[in-house]
C-alpha cells in the first residue's frame, strides 16, 4: 500500500502520521521526490482500511500496489535510484563500464588488464577472487589472495574494485571493496540476501540463469527492505532451449525493471554470449534499449584464461569495443563514468 502525501505538508504532520501507521504494526519506506513524498507501508495491510488513512488532513491519496515487492517498486518511488559510488554516478542518464577478468590470476595480469581497461575508458574494475564453478574440480579463484590483489591494481591505477562474495562469513574481506556482486547461483542464497541487506555496501545483484522478473525483484526487495538502498541490477542472459549461445541475453528485462523498478540494471553481455564474438552485438543491444552500464569480461590473453577465456575479449578488442560504445552513450545523451 502507499500513501501519497499532499503538497506542502509541514514533517512533523508527516511524522505523526508514520508514527500513527506504525503503531497498527507496519514499517514505513519514505520517498521524498523533487514534488511528492510517498509513504510505502510495509508488512501485512490485508487488515487496514484506506479510508482511516484518507482521513489524515495530510494524504492526497491511498492505492494498494499488488506487486509482492514494495520497496523496489517504482510506485513506491517514481523516480529513478542514481547511485554514487566512489564518484561515480550509476543508474538513469549516466553509463558505466565495468570491467576485468573473470578470475584474478596473479599480480602481472589483475595490473595489465587494470591499466588497460582504465585506459580504454572502463569506470571500475572487476575481477573474481571467490569464484562459484559448476564444478568442483575447476580453479576456484584466489580467494582472500585475490582479493589483495584487487586493491593493489585498485591503489596503483584508482579504479574501484566489483567483485563476487559467496558466503555471508567473508563479508569483513570485503570492507574496501567498492561494489560487491551477488552471482546468478547466489540470487536466491536468502541468508547472503539478508546478511547483504545489512551492510551498507552496494550491490550489483546479477539475475538467476532462470529467475522470473518477479523473483528477480523479490530477491532485491530482502538487500533494499532490510536497510541497503544501494542495489544495482545485472541482467547476464537466462538459459533457454538454444544450444549455440551460453545463455539468452533477456533484452526485454531493461524495459521491464525499468517499469516496475526504480533501480538501475546492467547487461552482461559476456555471460549472456558465452562466446566473445557476440559481446560487440550485444553490448550495442544493451545501450539501445536503455541499460545503465555493461560488465564486461576482459583479459589479457584469453586463450590462457582459468576461467571463461572463449567469452573474455583481449585488450585491443575490448579498447575498439569501448570507442564504439563511447559514440553510442553520447548519441543517446548518457554521461560516460570514466577513471577520476
Ligand atoms: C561472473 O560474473 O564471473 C559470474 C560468475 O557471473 P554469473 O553469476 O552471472 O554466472
Ligand atoms: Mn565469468
Amino acid at each position: 500500500m502507499i500513501v501519497v502525501i499532499k503538497q506542502n505538508v509541514p514533517k512533523e504532520r508527516i511524522d505523526r502520521l508514520i508514527h500513527r501507521i506504525e503503531g497498527m504494526g507496519l514499517s514505513i519506506h519514505y520517498s521524498e521526490g523533487s514534488s511528492t513524498t510517498i509513504l510505502g507501508l510495509l508488512g501485512d495491510t490485508s487488515r487496514i482500511d484506506e479510508r482511516t488513512l484518507l482521513a489524515d488532513d495530510s494524504v492526497e491519496y491511498v492505492r494498494r500496489v499488488t506487486e509482492p515487492y514494495k520497496a523496489v517498486n517504482r510506485k513506491m518511488h517514481p523516480n529513478d535510484t542514481v547511485l554514487e559510488v566512489a564518484g561515480r554516478k550509476i543508474g538513469e542518464g549516466y553509463f558505466n563500464v565495468f570491467a576485468g577478468p573473470c578470475s584474478v590470476e596473479s599480480e602481472e595480469q589483475i595490473l595489465m588488464v587494470a591499466e588497460a581497461v582504465k585506459n580504454a575508458g572502463a569506470s571500475f574494475l572487476r575481477g573474481g577472487a571467490f569464484k562459484p564453478r559448476t564444478s568442483p574440480y575447476s580453479f576456484q579463484g584466489m580467494e582472500a589472495e585475490g582479493l589483495k590483489l584487487l586493491m593493489e591494481a585498485k591503489r596503483q591505477t584508482g579504479l574501484p574494485i566489483v567483485t563476487e562474495i559467496m558466503s555471508e562469513k567473508h563479508l569483513d574481506l570485503f570492507a574496501d571493496v567498492d561494489i560487491i556482486q551477488l552471482g546468478a547461483r547466489n540470487m536466491q542464497n536468502f541468508m547472503l540476501l539478508k546478511e547483504l541487506g545489512r551492510s551498507k555496501k552496494p550491490i550489483l545483484m546479477k539475475r538467476g540463469l532462470s529467475a522470473t522478473m518477479e523473483e528477480f525483484l523479490m530477491a532485491a526487495e530482502y538487500i533494499y527492505a532490510g536497510g541497503n538502498e544501494n542495489v544495482i541490477l545485472c541482467e547476464r542472459g537466462i538459459r533457454t532451449f538454444e544450444p549455440m549461445i551460453r545463455n539468452n541475453l533477456d533484452v526485454s528485462a531493461v524495459p521491464l525493471v525499468k517499469t516496475h523498478s526504480h533501480l538501475p540494471i546492467m547487461i552482461d553481455p559476456s555471460h549472456a554470449a558465452g562466446r566473445r564474438d557476440m559481446v560487440a552485438p550485444l553490448s550495442r543491444a544493451a545501450i539501445a534499449i536503455g541499460a545503465d552500464g555493461l560488465m564486461i569480461e576482459v583479459h589479457n590473453n584469453p586463450k590462457c584464461a582459468l576461467c571463461d577465456g572463449a567469452q573474455s575479449l583481449d585488450l585491443y578488442q575490448f579498447t575498439s569495443t569501448m570507442e564504439d560504445i563511447k559514440k553510442r552513450v553520447a548519441f543517446e545523451g548518457r554521461e560516460l563514468q570514466t577513471a577520476l
